[in-house]
C-alpha cells in the first residue's frame, strides 16, 4: 500500500471485475436499498455484470435481497441492501507505549476494542501480543468472517533524521517489514498505513467527515500528523509520506526541532509540546506523554492549560490557512489522542487567517471542527483501511 507506484493499471478482466464489484458494492452501501437495473444504469456497467457481481456479493453476505420494490407496472425488482455485518476488519495502532486494537464490523461499527500497555515496542514482542488480542476479538464476535487487519505506526516512513530521530521513534519498525511481520503473525492480509491518514480515513467512515470527499485531518499522535483525503482518496505521496506536517515551520527561528529545523508547529501543536509545557509548570511528573485521562482531568481542572492552548491555537490557525490555501478542502477536522473537551477548547481559540480561499459567502459548515471517531480514531482506522480497500474503487484498479 505505501509503495505502490501511481502508474495507470493494465486492464486485465480479473482486474475489471475487481474494481466493478467494488463499485456496485460501494453504491448499494450508498443506497439504501438498490435494484439490479438501477445499480446497472447508476455505474455504467451491463445488467448482466451487475447480475453475475450481486449473485457473488449475495454469496458472501455481503448484500442481502431486501424484498421486492413496487413498480409501476411489470414484475417488481429485488431490492438489495449493503449487510454490515458480513464480515469485519481488525485495526492495530503501534504507539511506542501502547497497543490500541479495534475490531469493527464493515459498517464501522465497533465490535471489542483493548488497548495494553507495551513494556517494549520491539516488533517482535508486539506481534505476539497482536496475536493474543486478535484472538481475544474473534472470540467476541465469532460471526464475524475476519477479512483482514490493518497496521498503523506512526510516519514518516523511510526517512532519517524526521521524527524518527526524535520523541516519536519506534525504534526497529520499519515500513518494509511491518506487515509481513503482522500478516505471518496474524494469518491475515495486513495493509498499513501512517496514522494521521488512517485516522482521517476513520473520520470519513464513521465521524465528523461522513458524505465529505475533500477534507484535510490534523492528528494528534505523539507528534502532529495530516491526513488529506481528495476526491475520496487518501493522498500518500510518492513514498506514503504526503502530510509531514509538523515539520512545516510556523515560527521562523523559533523553538528547536529534532529535524534541525527551528520553528516547527509540532513544537508548538502537539501531545509532546503539551507534556513539555506541563513538565515545565511542574503539572507533569517526567516527561512521559500524558494518557488522555490525566489530561481530562487537568482540563477540568482548568489547571493553567491556558498558556499552552493560546499558543498551540494560534500556531494551529496559521496551519489550518495553509491546509486551506494548498488543498481547497470542504473542512479542516482536528482529532487524535487528546480529549474532546481539548479539542473544543483548542478550536474555540483559533484565529484564522482571512487570506482564505475557505472564506465563501455560501460557506454552510464551519471551518475547523473536531474529530468524532474517539480517542481509538487511528486503529479504527487501520480497521477502516480494510474496510475501504473491499468496499471503495481504487483508481489504480480501474480497468
Ligand atoms: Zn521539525
Amino acid at each position: 500500500m505505501i509503495h505502490r507506484r501511481g502508474h495507470i493499471a493494465g486492464a486485465n478482466s480479473e482486474r475489471a471485475k475487481a474494481h466493478n464489484r467494488r463499485v456496485v458494492l460501494a453504491y448499494v452501501q450508498r443506497s439504501d436499498s438498490a435494484g439490479r437495473a438501477e445499480i446497472a444504469r447508476a455505474c455504467g456497467l451491463s445488467t448482466q455484470t451487475v447480475s453475475n457481481l450481486i449473485a457473488e456479493l449475495e454469496a458472501e453476505g455481503l448484500v442481502l435481497a431486501a424484498g421486492r420494490r413496487r413498480a409501476a407496472r411489470g414484475q417488481p425488482p429485488v431490492v438489495y441492501t449493503f449487510n454490515p455485518d458480513a464480515a469485519a476488519a481488525l485495526g492495530f495502532e503501534v504507539r511506542p507505549d501502547a497497543l490500541v486494537m479495534v475490531l469493527s464490523n464493515l459498517g464501522g461499527v465497533v465490535l471489542a476494542s483493548r488497548q495494553v500497555a507495551l513494556a517494549s515496542a520491539e516488533p517482535a514482542s508486539v506481534f505476539v501480543q497482536m496475536a493474543r488480542l486478535a484472538s481475544e476479538a474473534q472470540r467476541a464476535a465469532p460471526q464475524h468472517r475476519l477479512i483482514g487487519a490493518g497496521l498503523v505506526i506512526p510516519g514518516p516512513f523511510g526517512v532519517e533524521g524526521l521524527s524518527a530521530a526524535g520523541a516519536t521513534v519506534l525504534p526497529g519498525w520499519r515500513a518494509e517489514t511491518a506487515a509481513a511481520g503482522a500478516a505471518e503473525a496474524l494469518g491475515l492480509p495486513v495493509l498499513l498505513e501512517k496514522d494521521a491518514t488512517a485516522a482521517a480515513i476513520a473520520e470519513r467512515m464513521a465521524g465528523a467527515a461522513q458524505g465529505l470527499d475533500n477534507f484535510c485531518y490534523l492528528y494528534f499522535g505523539t507528534g502532529l500528523g495530516l491526513g488529506v483525503i481528495a476526491q475520496g482518496l487518501p493522498q500518500r505521496g510518492a513514498f506514503g509520506n504526503a502530510g509531514e506536517v509538523g515539520h512545516v515551520v510556523v515560527r521562523p527561528g523559533g523553538l528547536p526541532c529534532d529535524c534541525h529545523n527551528r520553528g516547527c508547529l509540532e513544537q508548538y501543536a502537539s501531545r509532546m509540546a503539551l507534556s513539555r509545557y506541563l513538565a515545565g509548570r511542574g503539572l507533569l511528573a517526567g516527561a512521559d506523554s500524558p494518557d488522555a485521562a490525566a489530561l481530562t482531568l487537568l482540563a477540568s481542572a482548568d489547571a493553567g492549560l491556558s498558556g499552552w492552548l493560546d499558543e498551540a491555537a494560534s500556531a494551529l490557525s496559521q496551519a489550518v490557512g495553509l491546509l486551506e490555501n494548498l488543498f481547497d478542502p470542504q473542512v479542516v477536522i482536528l482529532g487524535g489522542a487528546l480529549p474532546d473537551a481539548l479539542l473544543d477548547d483548542l478550536i474555540r481559540r483559533l484565529d484564522l487567517p482571512p487570506g482564505s480561499v475557505a472564506r465563501r459567502a455560501s460557506r454552510q459548515m464551519p471551518r475547523v471542527l473536531r474529530g468524532a471517531s474517539g480517542p481509538t480514531t487511528a486503529a479504527l482506522g487501520a480497521a477502516a483501511l480494510v474496510i475501504h480497500d473491499t468496499v471503495t474503487p481504487r483508481l489504480d484498479t480501474a480497468p
